[in-house]
């Protein structure tokens, strides 16, 4: 090799899905504990529409509830792409332990990181790190897509403001301590009256309402917030007043790189379970799985599988690199919720009958993957985010 050749491949970009030995022992760490710990229980909270509190408490003991949190708060000091490792592995075996770690690392602390003062994080980060679980509440009944249509007000009154309204859909209700609720100061002013404040689940006017029964991630807590009359101290405002708005774009943009990971490890949960039940079958007296047609089955849908974790990786990768994200994070979640639509339908299809019932775990990653399409920004709107990028103000 030429002197050039082999400087120019020695600093040639690694392939996507190459980990450093640290991101390895930490997926590696992080999927012992979930086949150990979730899996016995991830049918049972299931059924039962609830997340077993002494998990989240070894979540927290883990590390995996501030994985991006400064070591000098309390946290782990990891790098998003860990966030996104967690958030895969946890949902190869539970999806709803997924988008619990999810809401937590990349919405809510990723928010306080970016936007709080020292003297929030000094008050907040160690307790993210040790014992609080946050959500974030920006939804409310009658603005999902049209976020900033939202009706939640917020009225100044001497050191604090006061807030009334409503959120609705909110991930980690039941659960949190914390709260990024979105509120409007000056709804003359449309979203530029948007403003974000930290509240505390026991901050006077401030109530848990009621929790969803869902199709799929039945496990993760998704309530209702009532607001009246909530009284939150001037310092608790996150942010800038009024700017609200952009820390909800910012971290939006990139909480979807992580619901593309939760996609990507359900679909890879979904496709183990799928792949070694067609091994096992029989059928005219072999496996099902020496049958071509149901080998192709599995070979496209492994692909599709592929092509969507590299591009939730490469959005992640992106993000740490400090470049541009934006649209490989919007279609990084469009398309890897479609893939897990699909698998996890294959899935379904390659267990037969079986695929069909609550005895095998083919129809609990089915009904998971289908939230993918929904929150954090809809299919239609993540196109909207892409078409946008490509061809501007038409
Ligand atoms: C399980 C779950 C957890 C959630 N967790 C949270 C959370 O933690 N925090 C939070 O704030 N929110 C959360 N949400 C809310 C979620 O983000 C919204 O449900 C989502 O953004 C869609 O809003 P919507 O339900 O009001 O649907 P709508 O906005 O009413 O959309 C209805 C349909 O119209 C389409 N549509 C709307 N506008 C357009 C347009 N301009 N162009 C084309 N099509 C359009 C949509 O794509 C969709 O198909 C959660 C929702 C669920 C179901």
């Amino acid at each position: 090799m030429s002197q050039s050749a082999q400087t120019a491949s020695e600093h040639a970009p690694r392939a996507l899905t190459t980990l450093t030995d640290e991101e390895s022992l930490f997926r590696q760490s992080v999927r012992e504990f979930a086949e150990q710990q979730i899996r016995p229980l991830a049918a049972e909270m299931d059924e039962k529409g609830k997340f077993s509190a002494d998990l989240i408490n070894q979540f927290f003991d883990l590390g995996l509830m501030g994985i991006g949190i400064p070591e000098e708060y309390g946290g782990q000091g990891g790098s998003f792409f860990n966030s996104i490792l967690a958030v895969e592995e946890l949902s190869r075996v539970d999806a709803s332990a997924g988008v619990i770690v999810d809401v937590q690392n990349t919405l809510v602390n990723n928010a306080v990181l970016l936007w709080a003062s020292e003297e929030q994080k000094r008050r907040y980060f160690p307790r993210l790190a040790s014992d609080t679980v946050g959500a974030y509440a920006l939804s409310e009944a009658g603005s999902g897509s049209d976020a900033f249509g939202l009706a939640t007000k917020a009225e100044e009154r001497g050191d604090s403001y006061v807030l009334n309204g409503r959120k609705l859909w909110i991930t980690n209700g039941a659960e949190a301590g914390l709260f990024i609720v979105f509120a409007n100061i000056s709804p003359e002013k449309g979203y530029r009256g948007i403003t974000a404040f930290l509240v505390e689940r026991d901050f006077p006017g401030f109530t848990v309402g009621k929790k969803e029964d869902k199709l799929g991630i039945r496990a993760s807590s998704t309530c209702e917030l009532i607001l009246e009359d909530c009284v939150v101290g001037k310092e608790n405002v996150l942010g800038e007043v009024g700017k609200g708005y952009k820390i909800a774009i910012e971290t939006l943009n990139e909480g979807r790189i992580g619901i593309g990971s939760q996609m990507v490890g359900l679909s890879q949960g979904a496709l183990e379970y799928g792949v070694n039940y067609t091994k096992e079958r029989q059928q005219f007296g072999q496996p099902v799985a020496r049958f071509q047609g149901v080998q192709f089955q599995i070979a496209q849908v492994a692909t599709e599988l592929e092509a969507a974790r590299l591009m939730v990786y490469n959005a992640a990768r992106l993000k740490d690199a400090g470049e541009n994200y934006v649209m490989q994070a919007a279609m990084a979640k469009l398309f890897s919720s479609q893939v897990a639509e699909h698998v996890t339908s294959q899935v379904v299809e390659l267990y037969g009958g079986y695929g069909y019932t609550k005895d095998y775990p083919a129809e609990k990653y089915y009904r998971d993957a289908k939230i993918g399409k929904i929150y954090e920004g809809t299919s239609n709107m993540q196109l909207q985010t892409i078409a946008k990028l490509i061809l501007g103000n038409v």
